[in-house]
């Protein structure tokens, strides 16, 4: 068995459902074969993850009146021919809701994810959601606990990596929100944090110096042997760095050495 005909059987192992013969043989597979391992691993994390979400989401019930009224989810009774209602609809009534739960979970997943193609460097195009968010119009999931805006975040890019997660109570900021930006196929996680010290953004994504704007300023910190890239967009100024394959950007409406001496303070050098 190749390792393409593996990872097609995983789903179908994770849900047990595979025949005797075809389970056997993807076990020998997965004996000797790490890289289908790992992704059997993340597959059971992610149906976990997805079992565990649906718990505890519940939708806003304005949101759930706006799905509910989509017309291209529920289309309207008195449009269609009583036929074409009974085939959208042919499990009992009692049914429905089960069905609408599960409607309503496939959208509120991915509903905090923003889609972007951009000509722009992506750490200049990230800075958009800045704007976006003081307009009330960057999708995103709000959440009291930082735990969790940190697990959704996580989550959406499959454990790949994780969001920088700074304690900014200092500076009287406190997480309150998690979004994820996807611009040119490549997922940006931002933290985003509110208090008397304003608002700021945590841009995390995997990445390598070449993603900051070339025409960023560039401070170079001796004591953590690590570059610091300042850059703006609008009124939003931003300080970049690198830890690993992660890429940090801090983005908040203070002035840039505020900025460049708080990312300073809290870049681990890796
Ligand atoms: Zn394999």
């Amino acid at each position: 068995m190749t390792c393409e005909q593996a990872q097609e059987l995983i789903t179908a192992l994770v849900d047990e459902e595979l025949l005797d013969a075809e389970r056997s043989s993807l076990e020998a597979h997965l004996e000797g074969c790490d890289n289908c391992r790992r992704a059997l691993t993340e597959e059971r994390a992610l149906k976990a993850a997805v079992r565990g979400a649906g718990d505890r989401i519940r939708a806003p019930a304005e949101l759930r009146s706006k799905i509910l009224a989509d017309r291209r989810i529920f289309p309207e009774a008195k449009r269609l021919p009583r036929r074409w209602q009974d085939y959208i609809w042919p499990m009992p009534h009692a049914a429905i809701p089960a069905v609408a739960v599960a409607l309503l979970l496939a959208i509120a997943l991915p509903l905090f994810v923003l889609l972007r193609t951009s000509s722009e460097p992506i750490a200049v195009a990230a800075l958009e959601s800045y704007d976006l968010f003081g307009r009330d119009e960057l999708p995103v999931r709000r959440s009291e606990t930082p735990d969790e805006i940190v697990a959704q975040l996580t989550r959406a890019v499959d454990g790949h990596f994780h969001p920088m997660g700074y304690d900014l109570s200092a500076m009287e900021l406190r997480p309150v929100a998690g979004s994820v930006q996807e611009i040119d196929g490549r997922k940006v996680l931002v933290a985003i944090y509110q208090g008397k010290g304003g608002t700021l953004f945590c841009y995390t994504f995997l990445g390598s110096e070449a993603d900051a704007p070339p025409n960023a300023a560039r401070f170079f910190d001796a004591a953590k042997n690590m570059n610091f890239y300042a850059f703006s967009r609008g009124e939003v100024n931003a300080v970049l760095h690198r830890e690993g394959q992660v890429i940090c950007i801090l983005a908040a409406r203070m002035p840039m050495e505020q900025l460049l001496a708080l990312a300073q303070s809290k870049a681990k050098s890796s």
